[in-house]
C-alpha cells in the first residue's frame, strides 16, 4: 500500500496530499486541547463526529452560494479538500459574550450583544494568538483591505445563517472560529471559507437551559464532553455510519 505523504499535522487534524493536484485530504483527530496547548486530551469518536458535522455545515453553507474548500468526505474520518493559502487569521464572530470577551471586559457571560462583534487574531501558537486590528493585518501583510472585507462579508453571512440553522435544532450560536484561505483558479484569486465548523470552534448552548454543548465541556471539565457533540450531531440529524456503536471509528491511520 502506498503512504500518503503528511503535509501537516496540526492539534485536531493532519492534511495528507489529496488524489489530485490542488487537493488534500483533511483527516480529523480525537485529540482535543485547550488554553494554548496547555491542556491535551482525548474526546473519544470528536473525529468522526466533527468530520460529520463540517460537512453537514459546509454543504449547506455552499448551497447558499459561500465558497468552501470542501469537496466530499472520504470516509468516517476523511473529507476530500481544494488545497488553499491559508490566510494567518482566525476570524471570530460573537453574538453572546461568552470567553475570552467576558474575561477581558469583565462582562457576565450570556450577555446577548446589541450587534455581532467580529474580532481578528493572529494565528501563531508561540505567540498564543493575539487579537491584532485591521491595522496590523494589513501593515504586516497578511491580507489586504479587499481580502478583509471579503472576510468580513462572508464571515456576517455564515453567521445569519447558522444563527437560523441551530436555532432551528434549538441551540444558540454563541461564538464561533473561523479561517479562509485564497483559492488561485486560472489566474484569478478566491478567498473561501477553509477549516472546520464543529463543536470544537463554535460555543453552541441549549436554548432553553443553556447547557453548553461544545468544546468548553473540555476546557472547563464539566463532563459528558462526547455526549455533547453526539447532541449536537443528534439535533442536525446527522447519525453515525454503523449506529451509535460505531462511533469511535477506525483508528488506523496511513
Ligand atoms: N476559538 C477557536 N480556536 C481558538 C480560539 C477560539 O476555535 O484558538 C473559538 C472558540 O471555540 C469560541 C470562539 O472562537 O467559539 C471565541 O473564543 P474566545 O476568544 O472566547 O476564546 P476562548 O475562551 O476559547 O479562549
Amino acid at each position: 500500500m502506498t503512504r500518503r505523504r503528511r503535509i501537516y499535522e496540526g492539534k485536531a487534524k493532519v492534511l495528507f496530499e489529496g488524489p489530485e493536484p490542488g487537493t488534500l485530504v483533511q483527516y480529523f483527530k480525537d485529540d482535543a486541547t485547550a488554553f494554548n496547548n496547555q491542556k491535551k486530551g482525548t474526546i473519544t469518536g470528536k473525529g468522526v463526529l466533527n468530520n460529520r458535522i463540517s460537512e453537514y455545515l459546509m454543504v449547506k453553507l455552499g448551497e447558499i452560494g459561500v465558497p468552501t474548500h470542501f469537496v466530499r468526505r472520504l470516509n468516517m474520518r476523511e473529507q476530500l479538500v481544494r488545497e488553499v493559502e491559508i490566510i494567518p487569521l482566525e476570524v471570530v464572530v460573537r453574538n453572546i459574550v461568552a470567553g475570552s470577551l467576558a474575561k477581558r471586559f469583565g462582562i457576565p457571560e450570556g450577555t446577548q450583544l446589541p450587534r455581532s462583534i467580529i474580532e481578528y487574531y493572529y494565528k501563531s501558537d508561540e505567540l498564543g494568538d493575539p487579537m491584532v486590528s485591521e491595522e496590523h493585518i494589513t501593515a504586516f501583510g497578511w491580507a489586504t483591505p479587499q481580502d478583509i472585507d471579503e472576510m468580513l462579508s462572508l464571515a456576517l453571512r455564515i453567521n445569519d445563517f447558522l444563527l437560523g440553522l441551530f436555532l432551528g435544532v434549538g441551540l444558540k450560536l454563541v461564538d464561533f472560529k473561523l479561517e479562509f484561505g485564497r483559492l488561485y483558479e486560472n489566474d484569478e484569486m478566491r478567498i473561501v471559507l477553509a477549516d472546520e465548523i464543529s463543536p470544537d470552534n463554535c460555543r453552541l448552548w441549549d436554548v432553553k437551559t443553556n447547557e453548553k454543548l461544545d468544546k468548553d465541556r473540555f476546557r472547563r471539565d464539566l463532563g459528558n464532553v462526547e455526549e455533547a457533540y453526539q447532541e449536537v450531531a443528534r439535533r442536525l440529524g446527522i447519525f453515525p455510519e454503523g449506529g451509535p456503536r460505531d462511533m469511535k471509528g477506525p483508528s488506523t491511520m496511513q
